[in-house]
């Protein structure tokens, strides 16, 4: 019986370690609570490190607009959501005030949405072309003509102008990073929303593979980080709670072939942006 009891404790320890032990990429996301590691101000610190050039990832601090929200948690104000709202440009904005009282998405198994990842298109690609002199008025940079497909990969596609399309609302669980679609699966939509932001890319020197490429610097403009920190306000308003901002390569850190955007985001416009919103 005693040699019995201890076999059996020792196979539901077995058993139980692997779902429980297994943490994906760099910031260690948990597939079972679908959470990456730490408080959310650790979550951010590590999820918004600098992508630098081919996806290196280097630590930077938090600004302390974003390190006050997730210290702070809690959700943005009525007020404060009005006032993203009214920063959209139109049609957007009469879209946004329609679905603003619709929940958020969540996964199937109702865990709520918590991450909000900023990509860059890396679109237009030019090969080994040069960037378009005018980039931020360059109708073909500009155009969504290319992200209009039966499945676009993302929520919301922001261009250098400030405008939108948005392909898929807040409301439905979507995926966009390798660590949704080819390592968790299906359980993690509606945990993550998605904005590609619109930056063209080139060859590095000499590369002929889209894995060495860069993008212009500026990367954004200040209408992308304008409009980028009222929809990270307006989808937290929608989640009931402060989304944890991350970036598509600290996300996929680890995974093999992850994208290496988005490049040249500048943390701190970013930050500008969100704390003069907020304090309107
Ligand atoms: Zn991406």
């Amino acid at each position: 019986m005693r040699k019995l009891t201890i076999a059996s404790v020792s196979v539901t320890l077995t058993l139980a370690a692997p779902a429980s032990a297994e943490l994906i990429g760099g910031c260690q996301f948990d597939r079972d609570t679908l959470t990456f590691a730490g408080s959310p101000v650790e979550q951010a610190t590590c999820l918004l490190r600098k992508v630098e050039l081919m996806g290196k990832k280097s630590p930077q601090p938090l600004p302390p607009v974003i390190a006050q929200l997730m210290e702070q948690g809690g959700a943005p104000t009525a007020a404060q959501k009005a006032a993203a709202i009214a920063v959209f440009p139109q049609l957007y904005r009469d879209y946004a005030l329609g679905y603003q009282d619709l929940p958020a998405s969540q996964t199937e198994a109702g865990v709520p949405l918590l991450y909000f990842v900023i990509h860059d298109t890396s679109e237009p690609f030019m090969g080994a072309e040069p960037f378009p002199r005018h980039l931020d008025n360059d109708p073909k940079v500009n155009s969504f003509a290319s992200y209009l497909a039966a499945e676009p990969v993302a929520h919301i596609f922001l261009n250098r102008q400030g405008q939108i399309w948005a392909a898929h609302d807040f409301s439905i669980p979507w995926r966009a990073t390798k660590l949704e679609s080819r390592v968790v699966g299906p359980a993690a939509r509606g945990r993550f929303v998605h904005i590609e932001t619109v930056q063209p890319r080139r060859f590095l020197p000499g590369a002929t593979n889209r894995g060495q490429t860069y993008g212009p610097k500026p990367g954004f403009t200040p209408a992308q980080y304008k409009i980028l920190a009222a929809l990270y306000v307006y989808a937290s308003a929608r989640a009931g709670h402060w989304l944890i901002p991350a970036f598509h390569s600290t996300v996929d850190d680890g995974i093999p072939d992850a994208h290496d955007d988005p490049q040249n985001f500048d943390l701190k416009k970013f930050a500008k942006k969100l704390d003069r919103l907020l304090s309107a």
